[in-house]
């Protein structure tokens, strides 16, 4: 009989769970070690301005896993010892283990900068709570508008949203008739507009400035969020190579910025298992160089290929099912006594919500420039399942006509 602990329950981590136990041998115990006993989905940044969330995106983990036989404790991960095989937990509980996946996802570093996040100035939509905060202040917001600043801070790893969730305001203060009370700012640490931490492909960057450009939504790329306070944001806008261009002040009556990403404290500085920003290293089987018996799924991974300072390298649920599958292959193999064999897909289609339209791309590998499929209406709708305008009136309630079959 051996140990699976799986560390973080969000959807790399339940994915994994559900894939090891399929895979593992009657005897194995897995378990999932989460710090929250709920899962709760990530909202669509096209959410935040408009709606609220309801029951339908949290459950509870503990009775689901369990008619999996899988054991879960919400205790958290406090520390990892990887030298002693032992997770030492939030209740003073240890855990030890003979394989560990980590699926921890990342901590959200608004400290970095003063003022930034929930606690300070600006809005996130990283997590329910901060979207229904954010889908709140909205409301207030558009009865008495002003200048609206959405972006992303340096060492960002996540930056589809951000574009999402301008044009999904642009649309909502259409919609609303006070477009044209409203001047809009985006702010991104990527060194042009289509990045996303990728490269981006031309045909990327032509689409999103032309979106942006025509909804007048006007852009600072290579930008450093220094310091936000009430209604200002301080820019620090660098040239090519990361010296001061130009700084700017922006006024701002709302403003939602994703900030960095870095690791969970549990894993940090951790020598040989984690980067210089805590991301788990991995070879091409999901595993751990320095501690074989540890597997890394989901944001938790660290890139294959590091991208220039300032933003971060993108880190999206892309190719879940094949990371997982590949991760819980290649430890069944480690339990039969063999070595791993079996290396993940990491090429994603990604679909990209715009408001009233959207653009699909692919990447091939994801952390190569991404290449334009399709843009258009049509796909707007896939993202919008949870949005007031679902159900058979759908194309309808967002101006769109059916796409030709
Ligand atoms: C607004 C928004 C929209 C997004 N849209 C997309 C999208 O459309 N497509 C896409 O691919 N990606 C998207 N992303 C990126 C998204 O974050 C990831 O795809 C996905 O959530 C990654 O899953 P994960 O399981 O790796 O990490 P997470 O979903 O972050 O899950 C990690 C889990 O580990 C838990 N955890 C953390 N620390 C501990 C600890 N110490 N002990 C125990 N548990 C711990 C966390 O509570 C969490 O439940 C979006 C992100 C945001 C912010």
């Amino acid at each position: 009989m051996s140990r699976i602990v799986i560390l973080g329950a969000g959807v790399n981590g339940l994915s994994m769970a559900y894939e090891m136990r399929e895979l593992a041998r009657a005897g194995d115990r897995i378990t999932v070690v989460a710090n929250d006993p709920l899962f709760r989905s990530a909202l669509g940044p096209w959410e935040a301005p408009r709606t609220r969330p309801d029951g339908d995106i949290e459950f509870a983990l503990g009775p689901r896993l369990a008619r999996k036989g899988i054991d879960f404790t919400a205790a958290g991960a406090r520390r990892l010892h990887p030298g002693e095989n032992r997770i030492e937990l939030g209740d003073g509980a240890s855990l030890d283990y003979d394989f560990l996946v980590i699926a921890a996802g990342p901590k959200l570093a608004f400290s970095e900068i003063e003022g930034l996040g929930p606690g300070g100035y600006t809005h996130a939509v990283c997590h329910v709570d901060q979207a229904v905060i954010a889908s709140e202040a909205w409301e207030r917001f558009v009865a008495d508008p002003g200048p609206i600043v959405v972006g992303t801070a340096p060492g960002a790893t996540c930056f589809g949203p951000a574009y999402q969730l301008a044009l999904a305001i642009e649309s909502d203060l259409h919609r609303r008739g006070i477009r044209e009370r409203v001047d809009m700012s985006f702010v991104t640490a990527e060194p042009h507009i289509g990045h996303l931490g990728l490269g981006g492909s031309s045909e990327c960057r032509t689409l999103l400035e032309s979106a942006l450009r025509k909804r007048s939504i006007r852009w600072i790329t290579n930008a450093r969020v220094t310091r936000v306070e009430a209604g200002r944001m301080h820019v620090s806008e660098r040239d090519a190579g990361g010296g001061p261009k130009q700084e700017h002040v922006l006024a701002f009556k709302y403003s939602v910025m994703l900030p960095a990403s870095r690791s969970i404290d549990a894993i940090a500085g951790i020598d040989g298992l984690v980067n210089q920003c805590g991301f788990v290293l991995i070879d091409d089987y999901l595993r751990n160089p320095r501690y074989g018996n540890i597997y890394a799924v989901g944001v938790s991974v660290a890139p294959a290929k590091e991208a220039p300072a300032p933003p971060g390298t993108a880190k999206i649920g892309c190719s879940i099912e094949s990371v997982v599958t590949a991760a819980a292959n290649n430890i069944r193999a480690q339990l039969d006594g063999g070595a791993p064999t079996h290396k993940p897909i990491w090429n994603a289609l990604s679909v990209a919500d715009l408001g009233a339209a959207g653009i699909a791309f692919v990447e091939q590998p994801q952390t190569a420039a991404g290449d334009s499929l399709s843009a258009g209406g049509w796909l707007h709708l896939p993202q919008c399942a949870c949005c007031e305008g679902g159900g058979g009136e759908l194309p309808q309630a967002h101006g769109l006509s059916r796409p030709a079959a």
